[in-house]
This record gives structure tokens, C-alpha cells and sequence, in this order.
């Protein structure tokens, strides 16, 4: 299949809803200023799809970076977690400046939305964040996304907008997730050490080969994601049956430029995820895990919710609603939304559901775990 085919899918026709996802090594130059010119072009791009009647998603990197000049950190800005939250609480301001500006230039309202891990992994924040970004596009607004990098500290950062990019199209519901990138796609090997290397221009199946593929690290040294990070992103968003492109970014108008078959990689999603399900399967941080017998798993496996009495053991302070890993005799087999707090799960652990209430003091829920919120991994 070539370019222009699978570039197809990201089209207003097929994509309703698109998330834009821009590196800070595109928008930012080697001075630390923003890129203006290129940037409007982005706009200018984004301005075309809105009026084709595509939703876009913007999430924009370059918080950083443009502290650091402000600041005059070195590294920019990413010597330390203290610098990294400075150069971020600084340079947003002057990332929204541009965005806004350019944005209102083309017709259209910015609005600002900064996510920490816990808004999309949290089930209730997340469900407040889908609604918030889903009547900001029916309001007509542009949505311009980026990690709290001032509050996210590194135990609970995303720490690279590629994720965040995957996880804010599930969020919104999007069809679509275009990484726009200092790299044109994903290579069979590092292209600036081999120089047999290849780009892969679809990937249908995320194996161990194409995985293998991925060269950790930033290559401009401005931006944290890295090949790794594009791929975890792409998995991401497989799962939730979004269709990702890593696209050549460092073209004026690159989202026409890969509408006409321009460099990229198309990550096909696989068919019929349940959106709950996947949002589920991807979490990247568990609470606590719920340990079952073989009983329990072949129930599980028919589609049946985690009963108490299949419960061994209880680990991990959590609470209901939290996710939980679900651990059978041999390993882990699943995660699900646990249905009590840890120290009344605790209590009801192995009981039957006719003797759960004395053990609670209140009368027991149907499960454990319902079956509509756990997967089977
Ligand atoms: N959130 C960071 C910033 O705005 C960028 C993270 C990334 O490099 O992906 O600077």
C-alpha cells in the first residue's frame, strides 16, 4: 500500500476527529525561539481540515525549551526536574502566546488545556476530561494540549508528549493521532548509523521486530520521546482502534504535505477495541493486584466478573475505582477497576456473596470486579 493510501485515513472523510501532535525540536529552534513561519504553516494546515469538517486536537511540546532560553538554563532546561518544572511554568505562557496569536490570525479559538498523568489515568478525571474536550470541539475551539510539566513531578510524569498524544485521542474519541517529528517514520534500523536502513511506511502488528526497531533517545536533544516513545504511543492507540502516523515534520505544511503522500509511518489500529476496555489495557500505573485462584480465571475467561470468592489475596493500598492487576496462579492475566477499597476487598476475600455483608457491615456489591470493567491482557 502506498503513501497516499494509508495517509487516506487520516483524512477529514475517514478521521472526523484528529489529534496533532508537534515536537518541541519543530517548534523550537536551536536559540531556544519559537518557530513562527513553519508554525503558521501548521495553522494554516489545521485551518483547512477545520473548514473540511475534521475536529483537531493540537498537542504541543516546546514548554521547555522555550523557558530555558528564558531562564538561561542549560540543557535546555532539562538538567534537573526543578529546572525542567521552571523552564515549563515560563515557557507555556510564551508557547500559548504564539499558539493563540497564530490560531485567532487563521479564525480560530484557542483553548488551553494542561494534563497531568493522573487526569487521564484517574477513571473520573478522565471521564471529566473527555467531556471537557468534547464540548471545547463542539463549541468550535482548537484544544491545545500539554503535559503540567510544573506539577507533573517524574514519578507521575507522562514525561513525553507522544503518549500523551495517544491517550488524549482516546480521550476525545479520535480517529486519528498525527506525531509530527524531526524523523520521517519509523526505520529498520538507525538511519544515521546505517546506511542500509529503510523506513517502514505501514505497520499492521506491533512485533518484537518492529519494536526492536526503536532507537531510545531524543535525536535533537530538545524533545524526550525517541523512537521508544512513539511506539509505545503507537500501541496505545492500536488498542483503542486509533489509526497513528509518524509524519515528517520539518516541511512547511506538513500535515498537507503527508495528505499528498509525503514521508511517514502508518500504524494500522486493530479492529473492534472497546473504548473502555482499552483505556484499561493501557494504564500505565496499578494500584494494588488482586490475586485469584484457577476457578476464578476460567470464570474471567467466559466473560464472567471477579466474584470475591475467588480472591486469595489482597495487595497494594487502593481504592474503588482504582485499577487493580488481576494475578492468577501463573501471573498476571488481566487488569480491571476494583470494585471496594483495599481493606474492605480484604475482608470479603474468599467469602460467598451470602456472607459478605457481615463481613463488610454493609450490604456487598455483585463482584469484585464487573465483568464491563476489566480485560483480559
Ligand atoms: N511537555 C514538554 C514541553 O512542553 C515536552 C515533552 C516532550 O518532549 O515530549 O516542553
Amino acid at each position: 500500500m502506498d503513501a497516499a493510501v494509508t495517509s487516506d485515513r487520516f483524512a477529514p472523510a475517514a478521521c472526523a476527529r484528529l489529534v496533532v501532535k508537534i515536537g518541541s525540536s519543530l517548534l523550537v529552534d536551536g536559540e531556544g525561539a519559537v518557530r513562527r513561519q513553519w508554525l503558521a504553516s501548521v495553522v494554516a494546515d489545521i485551518a483547512a481540515r477545520r473548514a473540511a469538517g475534521q475536529e483537531i486536537v493540537v498537542v504541543s511540546s516546546g514548554a521547555i525549551a522555550l523557558g530555558a532560553r528564558r531562564l538561561r538554563l542549560e540543557k535546555g532546561g532539562r538538567a534537573s526536574l526543578e529546572d525542567a518544572q521552571a523552564a515549563a511554568a515560563v515557557g507555556q505562557v510564551a508557547l500559548s502566546a504564539v499558539w493563540e496569536a497564530l490560531l485567532s490570525d487563521a479564525g480560530l479559538t484557542m483553548a488551553q488545556v494542561l494534563l497531568t498523568l493522573g487526569d487521564l489515568e484517574d477513571r473520573r478525571r478522565y471521564l471529566n476530561v473527555a467531556a471537557t474536550l468534547d464540548r471545547l470541539l463542539a463549541l468550535g475551539a482548537v484544544p491545545v494540549l500539554n503535559e503540567n510539566d510544573t506539577v507533573a513531578t517524574s514519578e507521575i510524569r507522562f514525561g513525553d508528549n507522544d503518549r500523551l498524544a495517544a491517550r488524549a485521542g482516546q480521550a476525545a474519541g479520535a480517529q486519528g493521532v498525527i506525531l509530527l517529528s524531526d524523523v520521517d517514520g519509523l526505520y529498520t534500523a538507525n538511519p544515521a548509523k546505517d546506511p542500509g536502513a529503510r523506513r517502514v511506511p505501514e505497520v499492521k502488528t506491533l512485533t518484537p521486530e518492529i519494536i526492536a526497531m526503536a532507537d531510545g533517545g531524543s535525536g535533537s536533544g530538545l524533545g524526550s520521546g525517541g523512537m521508544a516513545a512513539k511506539l509505545a504511543a503507537a500501541r496505545i492507540a492500536a488498542s483503542a482502534g486509533i489509526h497513528l502516523a509518524i509524519a515528517d515534520g520539518r516541511v512547511p505544511s506538513p500535515l498537507a504535505r503527508f495528505a499528498e503522500g509525503g514521508h511517514g509511518t502508518v500504524f494500522v489500529a486493530g479492529d473492534g477495541a472497546r473504548a473502555k476496555k482499552a483505556w484499561l489495557a493501557g494504564r500505565l500505573t496499578v494500584q494494588g493486584t488482586l490475586t485469584i485462584d484457577a476457578g476464578a480465571v476460567a470464570a474471567l475467561a467466559r466473560g464472567k466478573s471477579l466474584l470475591a470468592a475467588g480472591v486469595t489475596v489482597v495487595s497494594g493500598r487502593f481504592q474503588r475505582g482504582d485499577v487493580v492487576a488481576l494475578a492468577g496462579p501463573d501471573g498476571v492475566i488481566g487488569r480491571g477497576l476494583a470494585g471496594y477499597d483495599a481493606d474492605d476487598a480484604a475482608a470479603i476475600k474468599g467469602l460467598r456473596n451470602d456472607v459478605q455483608a457481615a463481613a463488610l457491615g454493609y450490604a456487598p456489591r455483585a463482584a469484585m470486579v464487573h465483568a464491563d470493567h476489566l480485560v483480559l491482557l
